[in-house]
């Protein structure tokens, strides 16, 4: 199976090139060249296996140039109960009669971003040896929290390949500073800047394209690759536990294999929600997806009127790994949409970037809203939907997976649809506690965040996971703060 590139079909390139490479070289994403199938057969065939063999069955479909031994072992080294708290990998939590939380946090990091991110170091390294041997990969990574824990964790001591975390000095939490600053691992490095997230970002993609830095790469033989979500060794993990998730469903008795599910995701770059559509178009029963959005409603807005526009305030919120006007992956959906046609894909996102904005015709409008719902809340019924999903059903959720929630309620109130429905939960509440801790309770909280946490566990009587616990006695490792001027000298560096 081949992929092809969303801004230039007649670039095609196999997994591996895909995933080595991360973006195709005019800008456009990798997307595979046909949907593969899952039949009602195949889903039968997984009840009662292990999510590593489900894993398997699913990434072979998409993978066609790694060989089972490969396939194996990338998977068999991702997914164990050394990295995840639970041999299942994820959870899932029944809340009121037709919603299930798909817990996706259990990894090392608690969120969901450890799903695909345990797994893309294996994929990558492996279809670097395919591609180009012998090169030491080099990923360089801008983190506004989450995903440079993420990485850090999947990549810290994988043999050949190198990490650098830039993250904003102001711009994280604190425990997601702290995981960050007291990351282990010979071979990756953390790095605060004197700015805010864009700084660090650009800043990035200014040294993926310098010449200087690019003969330097050459003669270390090193490559630079991306563990961002448009990669596509990112994406497709995700595809997989939306069809493990169905199979389980299946194998509990919830659902009869056949019937459909709904899935309502709470969405920033629009990666997770992406995998369910793609997941929905293999074949698996999915009916309505269900976008969630916090104030930054840029997809809700979308969704409902056709219209892309970024040119409007960001606002951070209590759930900012959603803090995001520029969707990446919505490219890969609107490919399909507009019939795969690579000349209005280039059009529309070079529109994006020159105006900020670009409006889809009638007719790929009408096939988003047949897919898709959209909706949005704000920090306050964030706050109020935590607090009464506690109450409700003593289950405790972050903010992340509290506006999907909210936005899901939405939905059923408006539409009066009884389908089941999973709803993505993408983090830890204890990732976010002090916003957590506010919405269940008026008492004074005290200003240490593992204080906080002891607050919170004698409150909800819900075990903090023991990686963020085990942050209390780490040592800080790594405290340079720099100016994105340094950011090249900082690379340069690591390099040698
Ligand atoms: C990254 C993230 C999201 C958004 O996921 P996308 O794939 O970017 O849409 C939601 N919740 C949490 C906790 C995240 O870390």
């Amino acid at each position: 199976m081949y992929y092809l590139s969303t801004r230039n079909s007649n670039c095609k390139v196999t997994a591996a090139q895909a995933i080595a490479q991360g973006i195709s070289r005019e800008g456009g994403l990798f997307v595979p060249e046909n949907l593969p199938k899952i039949s009602l057969d195949d889903i039968s065939a997984m009840l009662g296996t292990s999510y590593n063999d489900k894993a398997k069955t699913v990434l072979s479909k998409f993978l066609t140039d790694f060989t089972e031994e490969e396939l194996n072992y990338c998977v068999d080294s991702a997914y164990t109960d050394k990295k995840f708290d639970t041999a299942n990998i994820s959870e899932i939590a029944k809340v009121g009669e037709q919603a299930y939380l798909l817990e996706l946090w259990h990894g090392p990091t608690c969120a969901f971003k450890d799903m695909a991110l345990q797994l893309l170091p294996y994929l990558l390294t492996t279809s670097a040896k395919k591609t180009a041997p012998d090169k030491e990969i080099v990923v360089l990574v801008a983190t506004s929290g989450d995903t440079g824990k993420a990485a850090l964790e999947g990549f810290k001591d994988v043999p050949k390949t190198k990490m650098l975390v830039f993250y904003p000095e102001h711009g994280v939490s604190n425990m997601q500073k702290l995981q960050m600053t007291t990351q282990e691992g010979s071979n990756v490095s953390v790095c605060a800047i004197k700015g805010n997230f864009d700084d660090a970002q650009s800043g990035v993609k200014k040294i993926f394209t310098d010449p200087v830095i690019a003969e330097e790469l050459k003669k270390n033989n090193q490559m630079f690759s991306s563990a961002n979500s448009i990669n596509w060794g990112r994406l497709v993990p995700q595809i997989v536990y939306y069809i493990a998730a169905y199979a389980t469903m299946v194998e509990r008795d919830e659902i009869k294999l056949g019937d459909k599910l709904n899935v309502c995701v709470p969405t920033g770059n629009f990666g997770n929600i992406l995998a369910a559509y793609y997941a929905k178009n293999m074949g698996l029963p999915i009916g309505k997806l269900i976008c969630a959005s916090n104030k930054n409603k840029v997809l809700t807005d979308f969704i409902s009127t056709g219209v892309y526009d970024k040119n409007r305030e960001f606002y951070a919120t209590a759930s900012p790994s959603m803090d995001i006007l520029i969707s990446s992956n919505l490219e890969r959906l609107l490919y399909d949409l507009c019939g795969r046609d690579d000349k209005v894909i280039s059009d529309w996102f070079a529109k994006l970037s020159k105006d900020g904005k670009y409006q889809v015709g009638a007719d790929v409008k009408a096939k988003l809203q047949s897919d898709f719902y959209g909706g949005f809340c704000d920090d306050g019924a964030t706050r109020e939907t935590i607090g009464e999903t506690f109450k409700k059903f003593g289950y405790l959720c972050d903010t992340h997976t509290a506006v999907a929630v909210k936005v899901y309620n939405d939905y059923c109130a408006k539409t009066g649809d009884t389908t089941k429905t999973i709803i993505a939960s993408t983090a830890s509440p204890y990732k976010f506690t002090e916003n957590v801790l506010k919405s269940i309770t008026k008492e004074q909280l005290p200003s240490d965040d593992f204080a906080q946490v002891e607050m919170l566990e004698s409150l909800s009587k819900m075990t903090p996971p023991e990686s963020l616990l085990a942050l209390k006695n780490k040592k800080v490792r790594f405290n340079d703060s720099i100016t994105k001027d340094q950011m090249v000298d900082k690379v340069k560096e690591m390099l040698q």
